[in-house]
């Protein structure tokens, strides 16, 4: 079978401004991104640099650093599912090396067992008290915890900017449905990890976008 791909726009220079943006990392962690890990995604490793490039962007302008970090624990649901992975505590748990959160410098590591980054943990808070209205949320599964991160970040009237050099798929398929729907149902801003600059008047249009 074949499916077409809906058009859609890479946006080449995305102005964020850093008083209101964060960037989120979504489950980088051993199990997912290393090829011994317990569901590893083949694509994954590929997008570390990347990920790095956004990181020193978010650093380099003091915008907030967040990480979601799968968690489990023994006899979780999800093993049901999935197979035993991420589990509290474990080398495969750890987020990758590269990109390991530096709690000094003011990163934030979301513990969560479900696929929304929203789900059980403090993260809207954590936003709503630094001002934010726009996430660029960047990570691994494409169509599972990164999409349903973002979808839960858009139904909230966050603006979602998804890098498409940053997010990795078991395939193409699941990386373009994952585009699609940040794109075209949640009105996100498409573009490249090395496409945004930082500008206080940032020319993104906030749909809906919080009274800071
Ligand atoms: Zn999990």
């Amino acid at each position: 079978m074949q499916v077409e791909v809906p058009e859609y726009t890479v946006a080449e220079d995305v102005g964020v401004d850093p008083s209101r943006t964060a960037l989120i990392i979504v489950d980088m962690q051993n199990d997912f991104v290393r090829p011994e890990g317990a569901l590893p995604i083949e694509d994954a490793a590929a997008t570390i640099g990347a990920i790095g490039r956004l990181h020193d962007f978010a650093r380099e302008h003091a915008m907030p650093i967040f990480y979601t970090q799968d968690s489990h624990y023994a006899g979780d649901r999800e093993f049901a599912l999935w197979g035993e992975h991420c589990t509290v505590g474990t080398p495969g748990w750890q987020v990758v090396d590269e990109l390991a959160p530096d709690a000094g410098a003011g990163d934030v590591v979301f513990r969560k067992d479900r696929y929304d980054g929203f789900f059980g943990t403090n993260l809207e808070t954590t936003l709503r008290q630094s001002g934010i209205d726009t996430l660029i949320i960047c990570g691994t599964v494409a169509n599972i915890c990164v999409l349903y991160t973002a979808a839960s970040a858009a139904i909230r009237w966050y603006h979602v900017i998804l890098p498409i050099d940053a997010v990795s798929a078991v395939n193409e398929f699941d990386l373009q449905l994952t585009i699609r729907q940040v794109g075209w149902l949640f009105r996100g801003t498409i573009t490249r990890s090395g496409a945004l600059r930082a500008s206080p008047d940032a020319g993104i249009q906030h749909p809906g976008a919080l009274d800071k």
